[in-house]
């Protein structure tokens, strides 16, 4: 077999390219409006993964934490979070939902968040903050097992779960977008649009990118509101569109309150952009317009400027969350490149069952790895020490010195990206997303053409 999955070979992470579960609930929450997360757990697990966000997304915005100390560690800390929530509650008047957040430590300790839930609704909101609509909910994310990947795939179920009730049909679908960027959720939202289909766009962060007004003023938070989650249960379907990351909650829709789901496929490049629009006008019905097979087209002849020419053959390694390094690898094999590595940051042991990296084995014919649970010595070492040759590196910014060590270039995409202006702008996915990735690696190519005096005569005949 050309393509082997394996997992790295070393006990121990030398510059791990994900971060933990925590990380993941917080991104989910901030996607929903009125919502403040109290992460409980030391400071650090607040604000490190605060300062991920708010260097990716260029903006500020609020996570709170229970703050645990030595203490706390050794005795149970659930007092400071109900400190925290009534402090939370009394600052912050516009707060609905807050998700308490576990971490490694409080998990450990063993503290009965879900009890202490109840403690809190009997007494402080009915007493304190009895005119408020305020909801709790637990999110249980230790640290010790998954990512932040399937942290924000669990914090994702738990909202949905929360809220989600039967009603009448309501003849929207639900769309679970996953760790994505502002620009995708704004491509996302035009492809329905054009396709005229009405969708709950779940843990929606459009305004993420936002204005600064003439007051002053710029506020930056989720767009997903209670009744925007309450109304998933009476959706005509749900379209989750990473498995890693939402697919818990479609699950949990179709099963309990009987809202058939599609998992996948993840939209990025043209094959995967296609199966989506043809499977939402087959469960709605809408034929997919003329406006957006022009778009298609745009997008194809953008494509075929810079494929055959610049891309095809380039040795690629990819690393990220496992949706988007699967969607990123489909869519370089399309544009006759050649992702030779791929890296998975976590040791799920689903990926090897994925029909994407099944299909990828069956179909690769020259040597690719996968290699889950890896860090960047991963990718370090086979460039340094074992005779791996790339033109381009795909991922994000935790990345970029292994590109600045060996002279290789580089391409920005994932979470966090903050070494470059204006990343989560920029949809990787839909039509727009396949042009902007297409052009962003030639671009990256041609700038290492010039700088490395390799044919960069070219670019004058081109
Ligand atoms: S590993 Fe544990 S202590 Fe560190 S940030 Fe994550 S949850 Fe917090």
């Amino acid at each position: 077999m050309n393509c082997e999955v394996k997992a790295k070979d070393r006990i121990g992470t030398i510059n791990p390219i994900f971060t933990c579960q925590p990380a993941g609930a917080q991104y989910a929450s901030i996607g929903v409006k009125d919502c403040i997360g109290i992460v409980h757990g030391g400071q650090g697990c607040v604000m490190f993964v605060r300062l991920l966000i708010s260097q990716h997304l260029k903006e500020s915005f609020e996570i709170a934490s229970s703050s645990v100390h030595e203490d706390g560690a050794v005795f149970g800390a659930l007092d400071r979070v109900e400190t925290a929530v009534d402090v939370l509650l009394s600052r912050y008047p516009h707060v609905k939902v807050v998700p308490i957040i576990t971490t490694c430590s409080t998990e450990v300790i063993g503290d009965d968040v879900d009890g202490l839930i109840t403690k809190l609704e009997e007494g402080l909101l009915a007493e304190k903050f009895a005119d408020r609509e305020v909801h709790l909910l637990p999110i249980h994310t230790p640290s010790f097992v998954g990512s932040m990947v399937s942290g924000y795939d669990v914090a994702v179920r738990d909202f949905v779960k929360k809220f989600a009730r039967k009603g009448e049909p309501n003849g929207k679908i639900n769309l679970i977008t996953g760790w994505v960027n502002p620009g995708d959720v704004k491509e996302l939202k035009h492809l329905l649009k054009e396709m005229d289909i009405e969708a709950t766009v779940l843990f929606e962060i459009e305004s993420f990118d936002s204005p600064l007004m003439p007051d002053g003023k710029a506020v930056s938070h989720g767009s997903t509101t209670v009744e925007d989650l309450q109304s998933t249960g009476s959706a005509i379907h749900t379209f989750a569109l990473n498995r890693y990351e939402g697919a818990k909650a479609a699950q949990f829709l179709e099963k309990k309150l009987k809202v058939p789901s599609t998992i996948g496929p993840t939209p990025i490049g043209i094959r995967n952009t296609d199966a989506l629009l043809r499977k939402l006008s087959a469960v709605t019905g809408k034929p997919i317009p003329e406006s957006l097979v022009r778009e298609r087209g745009i997008a194809l002849d953008a494509i075929a400027d810079v494929a055959h020419m610049f891309l095809a053959d380039k040795k690629v390694a990819i690393y990220g969350n496992p949706d988007l390094v699967i969607g990123l690898a489909e869519f370089c094999l399309d544009l006759e490149m050649r992702p030779k590595l791929l890296l998975l940051g976590d040791d799920n042991s689903g990926y090897v069952d994925d029909p994407r990296i099944k299909a990828l084995q069956d179909n690769v014919d020259y040597p690719m790895e996968i290699v889950t649970n890896a860090d960047f010595w991963d990718l370090e070492d086979r460039v340094k020490n074992k005779g791996l040759e790339l033109d381009l590196i795909l991922g994000h910014s935790k990345g970029r010195f292994v590109s600045i060590d060996y002279n290789i270039p580089m391409v920005r995409v994932g979470f966090p990206t903050y070494d470059r202006a204006g990343i989560f702008r920029n949809p990787v996915v839909g039509y727009a997303g396949a042009t902007w990735l297409a052009e962003q690696m030639a671009n990256a190519l041609f700038n290492d053409m010039e700088v490395k005096k390799n044919k960069e005569w070219l670019l004058n005949v081109w």
